[in-house]
């Protein structure tokens, strides 16, 4: 046998199993963007944080400035989650969904299963976790 020439395709999933997490993926887009709509209309219809009036409702006015905060952070987790959602689509179509962006190797049916739209295998995401070594291999290849 031939060895295999570099930027061969390998398949690395069936297409019966890519159409499966096409299909998941969608459904987990249209499910992510149904919170989001949902978080904006009640936010939306929250009431404006007022100026504490005394000391006293410091306390309150510093707890709505931090539960306004959480809700820009789950939404900025909601946005990020819909664009790898939408970067493993992405994936699906060049052919490369299923293959680690770190090490090319396979990730793992059920890795794959428990995060549809992870770029990682777990050992490389697991080193990327490790504070220092991750920041942002996500922006470079994007
Ligand atoms: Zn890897």
């Amino acid at each position: 046998m031939r060895p295999r020439p570099a930027g061969t395709r390998v398949i690395i999933m069936r297409a019966c199993d890519t159409r499966r997490h096409r299909h998941r993926l969608h459904g987990l887009r249209r499910r992510l963007r149904a919170v989001l709509h949902r978080m904006v209309q009640e936010e939306a219809l929250a009431d404006p944080i007022g100026f504490a009036e005394d000391v006293g409702e410091l306390c309150d006015a510093a707890a709505a400035v931090q539960t306004q905060e959480d809700a820009v952070l789950r939404r900025q987790c909601i946005l990020d989650e819909i664009h790898e959602v939408e970067a493993a689509l992405e994936r699906i179509q060049r052919g490369t969904y299923g293959r680690c962006e770190r090490c090319g190797g396979p990730i793992g049916q059920s890795r794959m299963r428990a995060v549809p739209f992870t770029r990682f295998c777990l050992g490389c995401e697991q080193e990327l976790e490790r504070p220092g070594v991750s920041e942002r291999i996500v922006e470079a290849a994007g």
